[in-house]
């Protein structure tokens, strides 16, 4: 199944479980995430998405905000490159186009029917599927309960 919102990234339920995995259990917004995957030399995530390797940082960012173009880059305000927190990430160009990219990512992330099934039947928990949805612990409880959204 395809996830609504993040095109680029084209990522299925399983490579969300794989991704998820390699994730400290605490996702505490304001804690650094700490990668359990595999790392490069300088120490910072990677993650393999069918062809593409990707660096675990800007994957998580993207799973979060939308797409990135590729000439922008994503600075670590914590300094720790296996850090994969995409709060603690922040597009290093200031120009425009970076404001801009994270403005549609964020209109992109508005929650989809398919969006809500997913969830209603995901296993992932509400933390995961709260950060994952970009919507509120509340909103996932509720879908979860079914006391919105009519299946
Ligand atoms: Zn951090």
């Amino acid at each position: 199944m395809k996830l609504p919102g993040n095109s680029s990234t084209d990522m299925q339920k399983s490579d969300y479980i794989r991704f998820f995995e390699n994730l400290p259990e605490d996702l505490n917004p304001e804690s650094c995430w700490i990668w359990k995957g595999t790392k490069n030399q300088d120490g910072r995530g990677r993650f393999q998405l069918r062809k593409k390797k990707w660096l675990a940082s800007r994957l998580s960012w993207c799973i979060l905000y939308g797409d990135l173009p590729e000439f922008i880059f994503l600075l670590h305000s914590c300094d720790r490159p296996e850090c994969v927190n995409p709060f603690h990430l922040s597009p290093g160009n200031n120009s425009q186009n970076a404001i801009e990219a994270r403005q549609r990512g964020q209109q992109i992330t508005k929650l989809s029917y398919e969006g809500a099934v997913f969830i209603k039947n995901s296993d992932l928990s509400l933390t995961q599927l709260s950060l994952l949805f970009n919507v509120s612990l509340t909103t996932i409880r509720a879908i979860k309960q079914e006391k919105i959204w009519n299946f």
